[in-house]
């Protein structure tokens, strides 16, 4: 779909405060970045496909990892990208529950969890009739 910049972004602000305060909360020192696709270079380091689409991408220290220095280390970034969705997705609804789950995806990485983690969390939000 056919959507300005601002108005992607205001959604991925909008699910950002959507995100459980308990976690919310604990996010510190993340930086949270729109771009429209991401780089040659972050599609060369996830050994990404061309056919492949990239949503979302953590890039920092997970917090399980970090031993008190964190004023040493570069700000987490969690990059959200515009194109790969609004391609895929034709209603307004779908993109904004796709960044929302991405921005939790990316979220997740950040407290440590691996995939088999975030996807046991993400099927069982899916049984909530809320969520659907
Ligand atoms: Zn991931």
């Amino acid at each position: 779909m056919d959507i300005a910049q601002e108005q992607f972004e205001s959604y991925v602000r909008i699910a950002i405060d959507n995100i459980p305060s308990v976690y919310r909360d604990k996010l510190d020192n993340v930086t949270f970045r729109t771009e429209k696709e991401p780089s040659p270079a972050q599609r060369q380091s996830l050994g990404l496909r061309p056919c492949d689409a990239l949503y979302g991408l953590y890039e920092g220290v997970p917090l399980p990892r970090r031993n008190g220095t964190t004023h040493l280390i570069l700000p987490d970034t969690i990059t959200i990208f515009m194109h790969p969705m609004t391609h895929h997705f034709n209603d307004q609804k779908s993109l904004q529950r796709q960044i929302y789950k991405t921005i939790w995806h990316e979220v997740a990485h950040y407290f440590g969890l691996g995939h088999d983690r975030i996807h046991a969390v993400e099927s069982s939000l899916k049984q909530h009739p809320d969520n659907d």
